[in-house]
C-alpha cells in the first residue's frame, strides 16, 4: 500500500495517471487510495513531483503499519 503526505501534495493527478491498478483517484480536493488494489509497483511514488507518497510493500490495511508510520501520516 502506499501513504501520502496530504498536507504536502499538490493535487497534480501524476499518481493517478500511472497507476496500473486504478488504487488512486482523485476526489474532491484530495487523493484517495485503494490499498486493497495496490500492486506495489512504485509507479505513482517515482511519477510524484512533490515527493510525497511513501510505498509500504506487502501491506494492505493500515492496522497492520507501524506505529510510527500510523503516527507520521495521521492513519
Ligand atoms: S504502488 Fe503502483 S499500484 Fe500501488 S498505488 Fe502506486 S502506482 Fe498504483
Ligand atoms: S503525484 Fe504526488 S503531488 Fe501529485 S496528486 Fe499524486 S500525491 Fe499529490
Amino acid at each position: 500500500m502506499i501513504l501520502i503526505d496530504h498536507d504536502e501534495c499538490i493535487f497534480c493527478g501524476g499518481c493517478s495517471s500511472v497507476c496500473p491498478a486504478s488504487a488512486i483517484e482523485l476526489r474532491g480536493t484530495r487523493v484517495a487510495t485503494y490499498p486493497e488494489k495496490c500492486i506495489d509497483c512504485g509507479l505513482c511514488v517515482k511519477a510524484c513531483p512533490a515527493n510525497v507518497i511513501e510505498m509500504f510493500k506487502g501491506i494492505k490495511r493500515v492496522e497492520d503499519l507501524p506505529e510510527e508510520v500510523r503516527k507520521k501520516y495521521n492513519v
